[in-house]
């Protein structure tokens, strides 16, 4: 157990770091385990310890978690051709999180998963303003969301590491202090699950998601274009020019934003649909197709050839926000300083939908004193 813990900065290297040409829009492979220094991770910030954790199972499937935004840093999962794809973005040094452009990479996202319009919300009668890190809208919990705090760490055995925080009421706006515990764990069947769970001590609201960045032939590796993309969604949201959704639910049937049979990402994603601008590309919502209102189900699966790896997302969440790393360009360092260039990653993030809050036909994403948040998403790679 205890060498889990602390990676050693000689941890093993399965094969040579493939060759990369940043500019290279050709879906190419990067099959090596990332080898990241430890003491690239510890550092007190804000008065608290900052570490690295590893968990490692029985097939050497290993995922990197930092308790600085309770962040996956890299995830080294099996591939077609018998060696490892670090199939996450990051940062190798934790200083990048607070100096590079994109600091949401792998991130625990709180309060608010998402947007909401303008940062306001009322509950009880009363306006809560949040602040505006999107204008016009606030954006993933705000500047001090759950993504730049520092979480308490507990490594429970070499599978499963506990995360915990306490947000202070009012802080970042929201009403109520709120004690949030949250269990990575890696399990035999190469899934990490994620299971959240919360409480507060005065009415509030609470939708928290994993804001991991995937590309299936590693992370730095060219587009995600060719990825297959399937998800389980009769419905979507569609949204403003601020992505804040219109309160339709509309047919993804005949539109761009059919996913029902797997599709290439890259199949319509120039199209000259109004959501397709609106969003820079994909960055909306999907209403998941759901049996039942809380059971796990499988929500999306994508796959990549050129890797063999196949992911599957199964959530109790009844959406999921498909973003296609619209926002990532070649100025972007990554770890191994390999380019992060423009839809080289995407987002599979669970949750309930943006700007519930304002919208009583969405599902509630209130929690009051007494009741327990409890919700649980899993992403688990297998090789096709
Ligand atoms: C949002 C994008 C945003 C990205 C930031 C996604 O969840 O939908 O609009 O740019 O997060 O990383």
């Amino acid at each position: 157990m205890f060498f889990m813990k602390r990676i050693s900065s000689v941890f093993m290297l399965f094969f040579a770091i493939a060759c990369n040409n940043a500019k290279h829009q050709e879906p190419v492979k990067n099959d090596s385990v990332t080898q990241i220094s430890v003491t690239a991770y510890q550092q007190e910030v804000k008065g608290k310890k900052v570490d690295l954790y590893v968990l490692t199972n029985k097939n050497k499937m290993s995922v990197y978690v930092t308790n600085y935004g309770g962040r996956i840093v890299s995830v080294n999962v099996p591939n077609k051709s018998g060696s490892f794809t670090d199939v996450v973005l990051g940062y190798d040094s934790l200083k990048h999180y607070f100096d590079r452009k994109e600091n949401y990479f792998g991130a625990l996202i709180g309060r608010y998963g998402n947007r909401i319009a303008k940062g306001k919300f009322e509950l009880d009668g009363k306006t809560y303003q949040l602040a505006i890190n999107n204008a016009p809208n606030t954006l993933h919990g705000g500047p001090t969301g759950f993504h730049n705090q520092v979480w308490d760490a507990k490594q429970l055995d070499s599978q499963s590491l506990e995360l915990s925080y306490v947000s202070k009421d009012m802080e970042e706006g929201y009403p109520g202090m709120l004690t949030v515990k949250v269990l990575y764990r890696l399990t035999d069947d190469n899934s990490i699950e994620i299971s959240y769970q919360a409480t507060t001590d005065k009415k509030t609201i609470l939708n928290l998601t994993n804001h991991s960045y995937f590309n299936l032939n590693g992370a730095g590796s060219g587009t995600i274009n060719d990825h297959l993309l399937t998800i389980n969604a009769d419905k979507f949201t569609p949204v403003d020019s601020t992505l804040i959704p219109t309160g339709v639910l509309a047919d993804v049937a005949g539109t761009a934003f059919d996913f029902r049979k797997p599709r290439a990402i890259g199949d319509s994603v120039n199209s000259n649909s109004e959501q397709i601008k609106n969003g820079k590309g994909y960055d909306h919502n999907f209403v998941l197709n759901r049996k039942s209102v809380s059971d796990m189900e499988l929500a999306a699966t994508v796959y990549s050839k050129v890797s063999g790896i196949k992911l599957e997302v199964f959530t109790q969440e009844p959406g999921i926000q498909f973003y296609g790393g619209n926002f990532l360009d070649s100025s972007l360092l990554g770890k191994k300083e390999l380019h992060y260039s423009f839809r080289t990653a995407f987002c599979l993030e669970t949750q309930h939908f943006p700007d519930a809050p304002n919208r009583i036909s969405f599902a509630s994403t209130v929690l009051v004193p007494g009741k327990s948040y409890n919700t649980k998403t899993i992403y688990k790679f297998s090789v096709q």
